[in-house]
C-alpha cells in the first residue's frame, strides 16, 4: 500500500517544489517506489523533475475531472527515477470545474486508489493556498510534511495551517495527521533561526524532523538544469541533507 504525503504550507516561496521533488528523488535513491503529483498549476514540479508540462497530453487536470487514470496520465522520469503526474496552466479552471462533480474534494483520492499497489510513497506537492486543489491533495493523504524556514513570522503562518488540517481530519479525512515540520533553508549562523527553531522542537517537540534542510545555492540552480538538487549535484550539501531526509521517512512510516 502507498503512503500518501501532501507537501503543504499556504505560504509560497517556502520550499515546498524543492522538498517534494527533492525528497521524491530521495526516495527513489534509496530504492522506493515514488509517484510524484503536482497539483500547482505552475507545473513547478513537473519541470523540475525533468517533465516538460507543456508536451503533456494528459496531466492531473485529466485525472481530477475524471477524464483519464493515474496510470495513462503518470509519465516517467528517466533522470529522477520516479513517475511523475503533470500539472500546467489547465489546471487552474480545474478549481471552477470541479465545483460542478459529485465528490469534488475526492476526487484525486479515488483515483490513487487505482494505482495504490503500484508505488511506496505518492508526494503531492500542492500550491500556496488553501484552495479545492489543496483540499483534494488533503483528502488524498496520510499525512502533511510542512517545509518552514525558521523566520520570525514562521510560526503565525502556521497556526492557520494547523487549523485546515483540523478542519479536514474531522469533516473529510480521518487518516490525516501532521506528519513533521521540515526546516528548510536553514542558516545556522543566523541567531534568529536558531532560537525559532528551538521554539519550534519546544512547541512541536517530535513533530519537528531531525533533518535540517540547510540553505544551499545548488538546491536553487538545479530547477533551471529542470532536475532536483539530488540528481543534478549529488554531492552538495543540500542534497545529501535530501537524501536523509528520505531515510527519516522510510524509518517514520515504518512506525506509522
Ligand atoms: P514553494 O514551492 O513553496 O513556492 P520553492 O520550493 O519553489 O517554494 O522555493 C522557493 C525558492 O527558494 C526557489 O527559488 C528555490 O530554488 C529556493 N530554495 C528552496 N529551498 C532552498 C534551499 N534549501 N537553499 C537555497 N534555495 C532554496
Ligand atoms: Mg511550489
Amino acid at each position: 500500500m502507498a503512503k500518501i504525503f501532501c507537501v503543504a504550507n499556504q505560504k509560497g516561496g517556502v520550499g515546498k517544489t524543492t522538498t517534494t521533488v527533492n525528497l521524491a528523488a530521495g526516495l527513489a535513491k534509496v530504492g522506493q517506489r515514488v509517484l510524484m503529483v503536482d497539483l500547482d498549476p505552475q507545473g513547478n514540479a513537473t519541470m523540475g523533475s525533468g517533465v516538460n508540462k507543456r508536451d503533456l497530453p494528459l496531466t492531473v487536470y485529466d485525472v481530477l475531472l475524471g477524464s483519464a487514470q493515474v496510470a495513462e496520465a503518470a509519465v516517467a522520469s528517466q533522470a529522477c527515477g520516479y513517475r511523475v503526474l503533470g500539472a500546467n496552466r489547465e489546471l487552474a479552471g480545474a478549481e471552477v470545474e470541479l465545483v460542478e462533480l459529485a465528490q469534488r474534494e475526492k476526487r484525486l483520492k479515488q483515483a490513487l486508489a487505482q494505482v495504490d499497489g503500484d508505488y511506496d510513497f505518492v508526494l503531492i506537492d500542492c500550491p500556496p493556498s488553501l484552495s479545492m486543489l489543496t483540499l483534494n491533495g488533503l483528502c488524498a493523504a496520510h499525512g502533511v510534511i510542512v517545509p518552514m524556514q525558521c523566520e520570525y513570522f514562521a510560526l503565525e503562518g502556521l497556526s492557520d495551517l494547523v487549523n485546515t488540517i483540523k478542519q479536514v481530519h474531522a469533516n473529510l479525512n480521518r487518516d490525516l495527521k501532521i506528519i513533521g515540520l521540515l526546516r528548510v533553508m536553514f542558516d545556522p549562523r543566523i541567531t534568529l533561526q536558531q532560537q525559532v527553531s528551538d521554539q519550534l522542537k519546544g512547541h512541536f517537540g517530535d513533530k519537528v524532523f531531525d533533518t535540517v534542510i540547510p540553505r544551499n545555492v545548488r538546491l536553487a540552480e538545479a530547477p533551471s538544469y529542470g532536475l532536483p538538487g539530488v540528481v543534478f549535484d549529488p554531492a552538495a550539501r543540500g542534497s545529501k541533507a535530501f537524501v536523509d531526509f528520505a531515510r527519516e521517512m522510510v524509518a517514520r512510516i515504518e512506525r506509522m
